[in-house]
């Protein structure tokens, strides 16, 4: 973008009312409304890319001022500020594509310094020119209507696929092109002939996706669904929150998968009332293991209250889960409880790897259990990619 433009969009930005997403420094559909709930001041944005944004008023400054400090050139001299307006400068854009992809637009999203650096941190978003290529091919994609019909595809339009710039992002679709993988009209503009105006520029590209381009698509999805998640999957009795398993969760199984570089993604809680399989499936496959926590002892069921759905036993489902990630070829820790003798197990545990807790310890944290199981993960599913703090 040109300096002066960036002065323009940075000294709108610094009125009280403005015209240009913070964000994505296109024009906003009305002007950014100041809002304040008791001391706490925020701007309400509806950017016509990002969607409905609640702006913290201290990043709104910290990215007037980046904006400013990038068009005077004193982006990279040295004061407390400048590496944090580096980092703005160097993933607006990230954020503003993820904003653009994100699920439940018309839902307001709140975004403050700390929301932004997580979104530009994230590192499941595209970063690789080949990643924002099958992102843009994915969109055009998603509205193509039938065969050979062409999309409209603004020029400028980075924020389809993860584009640094508009610069970057017409590379990739010039690759596209080169790889016959789309076709592109390139329109001289929009000519008037009733008039002596000059041909105005038209913004948007028309672009079709060739039977090449189709092929390719399809294999973008393919690869999509077998794409392993950071998550790890936790299968679990739920026994609500204040619950020995639960407790054990918090203080030794999260640590754990937290220190080797995952997230721990427990089953949410309704899924013992609807049983929302098929989503549990879904976390399965796309998980990176699975762990799953053997309760100390089932109780003996009663029919009858099963029925009338005064009684569930999730023991059940945490069969049904395992057996179901195993075979899905997931790596699955199972742990299970040191009075293992009371356990009924239906099944041949030892293709399983196995460790033992302290069943009398699970409102405390077991350090021997966080060392023994965080190592091991890492020895055999290999460094997760998000970096967490010891403590939590
Ligand atoms: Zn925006």
């Amino acid at each position: 973008m040109e300096n002066d433009n960036l002065e323009i969009i940075a000294h709108n930005l610094g009125k009280p009312m403005f015209n240009f997403c913070p964000i994505c420094r296109k024009k906003l559909i009305e002007p950014g409304k100041f809002e304040s709930i008791k001391t706490k001041i925020s701007y309400i944005v509806i950017c016509p890319i990002c969607g409905i944004l609640n702006f913290s008023s201290d990043l709104k400054s910290h990215i007037v001022q980046a904006m400013f400090s990038k068009s005077k050139g004193t982006l990279n001299d040295d004061n407390p500020y400048t590496e944090f307006y580096r980092f703005i400068m160097n993933n607006y854009h990230t954020v503003g594509s993820y904003l653009y992809w994100r699920k439940n637009k018309e839902e307001v999203f709140n975004i403050n310094k700390e929301k932004f650096t997580e979104i530009a941190n994230n590192p499941d978003l595209p970063k690789a020119l080949i990643q924002k290529r099958d992102q843009l091919l994915l969109n055009i994609y998603n509205r193509t209507e039938y065969f050979e019909s062409s999309v409209q595809i603004e020029k400028d339009g980075w924020y389809l696929c993860y584009a640094k710039n508009e610069k970057e992002f017409n590379s990739i679709l010039n690759q596209c092109e080169t790889d016959k993988l789309i076709k592109r009209t390139h329109s001289a503009g929009v000519i008037n002939q009733n008039s002596d105006t000059l041909p105005e520029r038209d913004p948007y590209y028309k672009v079709t996706l060739t039977q090449k381009g189709f092929s390719k698509v399809e294999e973008i999805i393919e690869k999509e669904k077998s794409k392993v998640s950071n998550n790890a999957f936790v299968v679990m009795k739920l026994d609500g929150h204040e619950g020995m398993y639960q407790n054990f969760y918090n203080f030794t199984v999260k640590p754990a998968i937290k220190k080797a570089g995952y997230n721990p993604l427990p089953i949410v809680d309704k899924a013992t009332t609807d049983l929302l399989i098929t989503e549990i499936m879904e976390e399965i496959r796309k998980s990176a293991f699975v762990v799953v926590i053997m309760a100390k002892h089932y109780p003996e069921l009663n029919r009858d209250k099963i029925l009338k759905k005064e009684e569930h036993d999730s023991n059940y489902n945490i069969y049904w889960e395992a057996g179901f990630a195993k075979g899905c070829g997931k790596e699955v820790f199972l742990l299970y409880p040191d009075s293992i003798g009371k356990v009924y197990i239906p099944f041949d545990l030892h293709s399983f790897r196995q460790y033992r807790y302290d069943s009398k310890k699970m409102k405390e944290t077991q350090p021997d259990l966080i060392r023994l199981l965080s190592s091991n993960i890492i020895e055999i599913v290999g460094k997760g990619r998000e970096h967490h703090r010891e403590a939590d």
